[in-house]
């Protein structure tokens, strides 16, 4: 076991204070990583806060120390570790570990396990104990679940890959996003740039909508093709039956209806942001235009190092904005006044300040 510093919310709600908690020693299929950095997704703020209890299936573990875009360098593996070596720049995302038997799993879709992934952070390892997440200073993964970044890509920029990265480029290879689409991106956050840069290098027509004009000239510069602000009626009147593929990041409640007309007929309607509430829909909007409303949960291990590997290849990187850890809370204030552009990333050498 070693001791490991961190930051946590003691209870829901509560301000992130620094928590230290303990590590399990190296087993023998574990890689040891030196936490660089970690980017601060929504998902941490709705889990600090509880939000999502009625949706999960069991409480909220608290202390909760967050963190779900693990970027850092491995420190040791153990001694039948095959695909990492000391000093290998690594990633973890949002699971460490899954039944690894189920369908899914077999298919490579551990997000979607069966008996459930395990997460993370709150969630637990298979033993039973707590998972504490990448808001600390190292952490011990099976090498099953260990992510390779690509020598070419910076760590910090590249942490939000491993959550908000592949939380787009899923959907947008599931529905066949390329050249002659026409994708929407709505929202422009953390999830919404990864998802205009990822779409564009795929080669579709990007649309952004966001809820105003200010970030305009950032959506053309990230490779949106067109930018549109759903404050404005006139949006939903010139849009309509326009697009094939509409992926939504919002964080809180909007009108689906509303987007579904946008939808060209047999279009669909992705939903990756995971709002509090539950939202009323008629059944009118879909049918009429044969469409399909869906949801898409993060990516497997197999699929996010592809995703890793097109983000080599291109290029692509976050556009990050990194904190101290000290300063997390206002960092989640910002993130909540959609203020961030477009990820706040944890360097995690503040965490040696205290
Ligand atoms: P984020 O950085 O806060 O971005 C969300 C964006 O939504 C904001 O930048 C804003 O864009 C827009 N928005 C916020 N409030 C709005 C409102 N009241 N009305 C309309 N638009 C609003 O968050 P994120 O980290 O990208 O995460 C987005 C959501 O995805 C969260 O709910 C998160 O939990 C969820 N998520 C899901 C998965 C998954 O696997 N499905 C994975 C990660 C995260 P504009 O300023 O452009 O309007
Ligand atoms: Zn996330
Ligand atoms: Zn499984």
């Amino acid at each position: 076991m070693s001791t490991t510093k961190g930051y946590a919310a003691p209870v829901k709600d509560a301000p992130l204070a620094p928590f230290s908690f303990e590590r399990r020693a190296p087993r023998e299929h574990d890689v040891a990583i030196d936490i660089k950095f970690c980017g601060i997704c929504h998902s941490d703020i709705h889990q600090t806060r509880d939000e999502w209890n009625e949706f999960l299936p069991e409480p909220s573990i608290f202390p909760m120390v967050p963190g779900h875009e693990i970027a850092g360098i491995v420190t040791a593996v153990g001694s039948k570790v095959t695909k990492y070596k000391v000093g290998d720049k690594v990633g973890v995302g949002c699971f460490v570990d899954s039944c690894r038997v189920c369908p899914e799993c077999k298919q490579g879709l551990e997000q979607y396990c069966a008996v459930g992934m395990n997460q993370t952070y709150n969630s637990h390892e298979k033993d039973g104990s707590p998972t504490y997440g990448g808001y600390s200073e190292k952490i011990v993964v099976d090498e099953n679940y260990v992510l390779r970044i690509p020598d070419n890509l910076p760590l910090d920029a590249s942490a939000p890959l491993l959550c908000a990265g592949i939380t787009l480029y899923s959907p947008l290879r599931h529905w066949n996003a390329g050249p002659g689409k026409k994708v929407a991106i709505v929202g422009l956050g953390g999830l919404g740039h990864m998802g205009v840069k990822l779409a564009h290098a795929m080669g579709a027509e990007v649309t952004v909508l966001s809820q105003s004009l200010k970030k305009e000239a950032d959506g053309k510069r990230l490779g949106a093709d067109h930018f549109y602000a759903t404050s404005d009626p006139k949006t939903f009147e010139k849009l309509q039956r326009y697009f094939d593929l509409i992926i939504c990041t919002v964080s809180a409640d909007i009108n689906w209806e509303q987007y579904l007309m946008l939808l060209k007929t047999d279009g669909s309607m992705v939903l990756v942001g995971a709002p509090e509430k539950r939202v009323p829909l008629g059944a009118f909007p879909l049918i009429a235009g044969r469409k399909s409303l869906a949801g898409s949960g993060i990516g497997g291990i197999k699929e996010t190092q592809e995703m890793l590997d097109f983000c080599g290849k291109h290029g692509i990187t976050c556009d990050i904005e990194l904190t101290p850890i000290q300063k997390v809370n206002e960092a989640y204030a910002r993130v909540l006044k959609s203020d961030v552009r477009y990820r706040f990333v944890i360097d995690m050498a503040s965490l040696k300040k205290g």
